[in-house]
């Protein structure tokens, strides 16, 4: 059984090539060509020593999972979903934009946080992703972008991690992946430009401060404990009274000066003007300023099963402007990729258990026989 590259970060190369007998600048060459070159094939890897090369082909291998399905929406958002076996599948989106392109990962497949507004938490949680398993997406993406766009520079300039899963319950894979996107010789993504979501994890919160700082962005979704307990039901274990300090004590560690709470707008739920109220006196109690954070209203994605409804746009407006009056900077979310099922909150799509992924995985397989899954439209805006 060989090893895949991509489950190591780059100090974990170095130890495995000195495992091999070799210095650690060869692990920096091997290193680059994977994840800037998007290269596979050691044979191709020109400047590594032969036997070195040789030496890899016995002991090692570089692989993505398999893409089930690839879809593009009329606005250009690509998703793709990856067998991640066992009956398994993730979803990753890319979501391109005029001054950015945005690459939306998943870090476990299904997730154990039950949030009632989310399709993925009613899919239940399956298992946690490998840091191979979630760089995977990112190697995947990027270099097929920059092939099928014939693009030579970077294509992916943002990460966030809002796909599938609650990215801190998988903390331990997490943090080498996002060190592989931080690094010089992988990714070489901004601090700020990569973006961890939690539902309110608050002692990884902490952890992650120290250990590798990026943006941080909190599903927040409800002004009180009584609501969010019912919407997001992590918050019976940790309530307001903790999440709010640990936003605040992160901020001396983020890369960026605010910290994002995101809000899914739920029909008469949790977007009257007296919740907006509610809201803006949340953010006054813990600091002076409102500046410390800003908030991403997101319409919901209605499905079945959560029994909810979107808010009227005249109601998020109505939202916004309390927020907006009272200082806080607030963005409503645009919604990208309806078409495909890729908007936020849809990842998972139909799927309502794991029986289902697995029927969905072999219905997607055959139904894509006969198309040419990997074509992207040499006009798809980037
Ligand atoms: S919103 Fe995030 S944390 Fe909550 S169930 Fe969905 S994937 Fe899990």
């Amino acid at each position: 059984m060989t090893v895949n590259l991509l489950e190591h970060d780059l100090e974990s190369l170095a130890a495995f090539c000195e495992r091999l007998g070799e210095k650690r600048f060869r692990a920096v060459q091997l290193f680059r060509w994977i994840h800037q070159r998007g290269c596979s094939r050691f044979e191709d890897m020109s400047d590594l020593a032969k036997s070195l090369r040789e030496k890899l082909k016995g002991v090692a291998h570089v692989k993505a999972m398999d893409v089930i399905s690839q879809h593009i929406s009329a606005d250009g958002t690509i998703k793709w979903l990856f067998d991640v076996g066992g009956g398994n599948a993730v979803e990753t989106v890319f979501i391109p934009e005029d001054d950015r392109g945005t690459l939306c990962l998943s870090t476990q497949a299904g997730c154990a946080m039950g949030c009632r507004f989310c399709s993925t938490g009613h899919q239940g949680f399956s298992r946690n992703l490998t840091t191979g398993e979630i760089i995977a997406q990112l190697w995947f993406a990027e270099h097929f972008l920059r092939k099928h766009l014939k693009r030579d520079e970077r294509v992916i300039s943002n990460t966030v991690m809002m796909g599938m899963g609650e990215p801190l319950q998988n903390y331990s894979a997490l943090i080498p992946a996002l060190r592989m996107m931080l690094d010089d010789h992988g990714y070489g993504l901004s601090r700020r430009r990569v973006t961890v979501s939690t539902s309110g994890l608050v002692k990884k919160m902490d952890l992650l401060g120290v250990e590798c700082p990026v943006a941080l962005a909190v599903s927040l979704h409800a002004p009180n404990n009584a609501l969010r307990d019912y919407l997001v039901p992590l918050n019976i274990k940790h309530p307001l009274e903790e999440l709010m300090p640990a936003c605040v004590n992160y901020l001396e560690h983020a890369p960026r000066d605010f910290i994002t709470f995101e809000y899914c707008m739920l029909d008469a739920v949790n977007d009257s003007d007296a919740q907006a109220q509610e809201l803006v006196q949340l953010v006054k109690k813990y600091r002076n300023s409102v500046s410390w954070c800003k908030f991403n209203l997101i319409p919901f994605n209605p499905f079945p099963a959560s029994g909810l409804h979107r808010s009227k746009p005249e109601r998020v407006q109505g939202f916004a402007k309390i927020l907006s009056e009272a200082g806080i900077t607030t963005t409503v979310r645009k919604t990208r990729g309806d078409d495909i099922d890729a908007a936020c909150g849809q990842l998972a799509g139909d799927v309502v258990d794991r029986t289902r992924v697995t029927v969905r995985i072999a219905r997607q397989r055959s139904s894509e026989l006969n198309s040419s899954p990997l074509d992207v439209p040499s006009d798809a805006k980037i």
